[in-house]
């Protein structure tokens, strides 16, 4: 047994959307534009890949209003290779969910097997109706795509834990890699909540599938970066994303 070797973040571009989404209904009529990124472990089991990032047609078609900017580079084959690989090199993927912005480079990773909640695919099969735009991008789930259905936390692979986290969307998980020679753990909770300051306050994003459920995923992030001492990565801040070190950097010994 062995643990990760490396984490690097990937750059997907950026999107647009209005400050009461990122810090539910507070700051109406402010847009942001917010970072998205993908997150890619090298593990002695193999390369595993936390989100995919978002597509670019996809938005541009049903969320042209998020103002997508995201380069050719920035697209998952460019910033696989920026890293030093290939798309089939990656043999996991684990989406923390299936909104649009963090499963639209799934398609390009044919070799991978998809690990995802079983409620999550149950949900972006069929979403509600003010679920749909959320789910818009569908393209994760084709003829040939392998599905690994999961629920409850799941330890994937030595020192990769998952940690079921609703509230965003049913099946929501956050990651928590352990790298080889690091000192402290790195913390993804994805959605959970955006930035440090939602964070801070226990505001989730405006958009959810439950709210209660939500607040107690943000304690429960809380609970779990006290416990493993963990060093936290937001999803979707600008600010703080500036200061990440962004492939081909990696986190590592
Ligand atoms: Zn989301």
């Amino acid at each position: 047994m062995a643990k990760a070797t490396s984490v690097r973040l990937l750059d997907s571009g950026s999107c647009v959307i209005d400050q009461s989404h990122i810090t539910w209904n507070v700051g109406c009529g402010t847009p942001v534009r917010f970072p998205v990124y993908s997150v890619l472990i090298e593990h002695p089991d193999g390369l595993i890949m936390f989100d995919t990032g978002y597509d670019l047609d996809v938005v541009n078609e049903f969320l042209p209003f998020e103002l997508p900017e995201q380069t050719e580079q920035q697209r998952l084959p460019g910033q696989l290779e920026l890293a030093g690989f290939g798309t089939d090199d990656v043999v996991a993927m684990v989406n923390s969910h299936l909104h649009f912005d963090h499963c639209g480079g799934n398609k390009h990773l044919g070799r991978a097997t998809t690990f995802v909640h079983e409620l999550e695919v149950r949900e972006a099969r069929s979403p509600e109706p003010f679920e749909v735009l959320g789910y818009a991008d569908r393209s994760w789930d084709h003829a040939g795509a392998s599905f690994e259905l999961l629920s409850g936390d799941v330890t994937l692979a030595d020192g990769v834990h998952l940690f079921h986290t609703p509230g965003h969307t049913i099946g929501h998980y956050s990651l928590l890699v352990e790298v080889e020679g690091l000192e402290r753990p790195l913390l993804f909770m994805a959605d959970v909540a955006y930035t440090p300051d939602a964070y801070a306050r226990d505001h989730q994003a405006g958009f959810h599938h439950d709210p209660v459920a939500g607040v107690r995923s943000i304690r429960r992030v809380k609970r779990i970066a006290r416990e493993w001492n963990a060093e936290i990565f937001f999803t979707h801040d600008m600010e703080v994303f500036r200061t990440y070190k962004l492939a081909p950097d990696a986190y590592a010994a």
